[in-house]
């Protein structure tokens, strides 16, 4: 994977480098080259500017123009193709954030590594690229930045980086939302999020972002950071911290989050059956209604409240019993309901008598078949006899 990302990229290098200009890797994949990591995107930085990139690829996709880049599809991926920020590879390269970000590669594998980040990355050390406060004033999210690299790789933040994250940590709060979320995900789901909130709490980032107040109580309680590490997605994330809050009004809170809907809805449904799942565990019942995916996260978190291991294959079981797995499965539907109605009947009666239906197959006191769930209605006088 990582070899024909590489061979594709150097391909592109090749044909920038054919029109007279320099291009290099550079960034996160030279990093994680050195770090024997999975490569996930491959950046490349050159001295061509976007319209001669634009015009030399046939797919290409206007990213940030403005910031002089462009994504060039080629063999089925896409790399983030940008123009020099400066006027050469090394003002390029002193303008990134850290040493072990600011290393680039040439086609035929040379490091060009003026900050010796190779040596950082040998260390496990996250060091800001020249004068820290400088680097942390031009743009403060680098500070999550750089807590988001202690998550992913464990890595301690050297002396002076550290002190002057800690001096400008009330910008956090002039860097959009995105921004900042974009960061923050990666922090909570790195493998070493234990020490990564180590740091947060040192630099009580808790306390100067407003962004973090609702749940600030969670963000501040060990036991929850412990809780962490069980968590797979930012829906799991969210629930821990809103319940360890008591902060109810979830929905304000993740829109001011800029989360999607989708993540909205799963916090909310969670949330609502939470108490009653922490207290009884999981029903038949529950993973209907919560569905497998919300049924798999609500497990997840009610097993890291509990300092218990999640029980997916549980789920997963009483998920594979049910009868039904969702209410359109039922061999009944409203119109045909509306039939064996009385006319004056009133309407609301066919959601009641579906909600009916549905509870007795989910409890197996009916089969799903068309012919047994009108006798019972008959028999349990939902509906007139015939
Ligand atoms: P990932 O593995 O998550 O992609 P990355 O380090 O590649 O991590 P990107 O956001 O893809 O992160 O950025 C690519 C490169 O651009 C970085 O390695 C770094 O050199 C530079 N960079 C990104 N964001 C900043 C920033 N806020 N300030 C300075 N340099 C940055
Ligand atoms: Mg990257």
């Amino acid at each position: 994977m990582n070899e024909s990302t590489f061979q594709s990229a150097n391909e592109i290098i090749g044909k920038i480098e054919a029109l007279g200009h320099e291009a290099y890797v550079v960034g996160g994949a030279v990093r994680d080259l050195f770090l024997q990591k999975e490569i996930h995107d491959v950046d490349i930085t050159t001295s061509a500017p976007v319209n001669i990139i634009k015009s030399a690829f046939p797919k290409t996709i206007d990213v940030a123009i403005k910031h002089g880049t462009v994504i060039v599809q080629y063999k089925g991926e896409s790399f983030e193709v940008t123009s020099y920020r400066g006027s050469s590879l090394l003002a390029d390269l002193a303008m990134r954030d850290f040493t072990i970000n600011a290393m680039a590669l040439t086609k035929e594998r040379v490091v060009i590594d003026p900050y010796l980040g190779q040596v950082d990355i040998k260390n496990g050390c996250l060091r800001a690229v020249d004068d820290p406060h400088n680097r942390f004033i031009e743009d403060p999210l680098r500070i999550l930045r750089a807590i988001r690299f202690v998550s992913e790789l464990s890595f301690t933040i050297e002396k002076q980086t550290l002190e002057a994250m800690h001096k400008h940590i009330d910008n956090i709060n002039q860097v959009a939302v995105e921004r900042v979320f974009s960061e923050f995900k990666k922090i909570c789901l790195g493998n070493n999020v234990e020490k990564a909130f180590e740091i947060i709490i040192h630099l009580k980032i808790v306390d100067k972002v407003s962004y973090f107040q609702e749940v600030k109580h969670a963000l501040k309680s060990v036991d929850t950071l412990k809780s962490m590490c069980a968590c797979k997605n930012m829906t799991e994330v969210w629930i821990l911290f809103l319940f360890v809050s008591r902060y109810h009004n979830y929905k304000n809170f993740l829109r001011s989050w800029k989360q999607p809907k989708k993540v909205i809805d799963e916090v909310e449904t969670i949330m609502l059956r939470l108490p009653i799942l922490l207290q009884n565990g999981f029903t038949e019942e529950d993973c209907y209604f919560l569905g497998i995916e919300k049924a798999q996260k609500a497990e997840r978190v009610r097993a890291a409240l509990l300092h218990k291991q999640p029980q997916i294959n549980k789920i997963n079981s009483l998920f594979h019993q049910l009868p039904i797995k969702e209410r359109k499965q039922i061999k009944i539907n409203g119109s045909e309901i509306i039939r064996l109605l009385e006319k004056d009947e009133p309407r609301e009666r066919i959601g009641e008598i579906i909600f009916h239906v549905e509870k007795a197959i989910l409890q197996k006191k009916i089969e799903n078949k068309k012919e047994t769930i009108i006798n019972w209605l008959r028999e349990e006088g939902y509906i007139g006899a015939k």
